[in-house]
């Protein structure tokens, strides 16, 4: 049986620690630019209804706007067309929304490199030094670009050729989605997928890949520095949007002292 009072009594005593993984959301929070001839998703944008004003004398609160795909966010298998039939982000189940977290570290590779691309070798390599990919585990890709997080421009990283950021080339989306039972991707980028992604010869292949086989995406991480290479849990908790393709989402890791 699961003891949930040792859990607790952890909790309470600071032994087992949680930690915000999420990426504070307001108008400055970067979203993805699309190329002009696409829709564009929202900047997050609170409207005030009232502060203890005449318009509610003893009450603030907002309306707020925002993309579903805005800040750190959860991508519903339905984001993509390959999973067009599959889960809207009120329909993934809750059971699906907790797992075991590994977190792979390429913050150096990522810092030389700002195209870097996680391939199967690394993935191979990081399982032989810290065991198999649990099933139903978050895989957590750590980059370090949750530093830049605080700079649209920087975060972006553009030039005339497009967006500049790490990620996954098909093989590896490919490899995820199909050769391990995760419930998905977490990236500290502004989506699932590398900058270059548009050009691959998958476009942008994570997408089609966890997508379409019913695996989900987290964005704009942060603290993944704070988190063991296995060990934690992560808890990820988007809006149950009915139809929604996605959510803004708390995401937060349990780590043991
Ligand atoms: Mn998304």
């Amino acid at each position: 049986m699961a003891n949930l009072s040792a859990l607790a009594q952890e909790l309470a005593s600071g032994a087992v620690q949680v930690i915000d993984l999420t990426s504070p959301l307001h108008e400055e929070t970067p979203i993805l630019t699309l190329p002009p001839e696409f829709g564009q998703t929202a900047k997050f944008k609170l409207e005030q209804i009232s502060n203890y004003d005449e318009k509610g004398p003893a009450w603030y609160w907002n309306n707020f706007h925002t993309g579903e795909h805005t800040g750190t966010h959860f991508d519903a298998p339905n984001h993509w067309v390959t999973g067009k039939d599959l889960d809207d982000v009120s329909q993934v189940p809750p059971s699906r929304l907790i797992g075991p977290a590994v977190v792979l570290d390429f913050v150096k590779e990522a810092a030389a490199n700002p195209d870097f691309l996680l391939e199967v070798s690394h993935i191979e390599a990081w399982e032989k030094e810290h065991g198999a990919i649990p099933k139903g585990a978050w895989v957590l890709f750590r980059t370090g670009w949750s530093k830049f997080g605080d700079d649209p421009v920087a975060f972006a990283n553009a030039d005339e050729n497009g967006p500049h950021t790490p990620g996954l080339p098909p093989e590896c989306a490919e490899y995820l989605g199909t050769k391990r039972d995760i419930l998905g991707l977490g990236v500290e980028t502004v989506g699932i997928d590398a900058g270059g992604a548009f050009g691959m010869s998958v476009p942008f292949p994570c997408h089609n890949m966890l997508m379409g086989n019913n695996k989900y995406g987290l964005t704009q991480l942060r603290n993944l520095d704070k988190l063991p290479p296995q060990g934690a849990i992560v808890i990820a908790a988007p809006l149950k949007i009915v139809g929604g393709s996605g959510s803004p989402c708390r995401v937060l890791a349990l780590v043991s002292k």
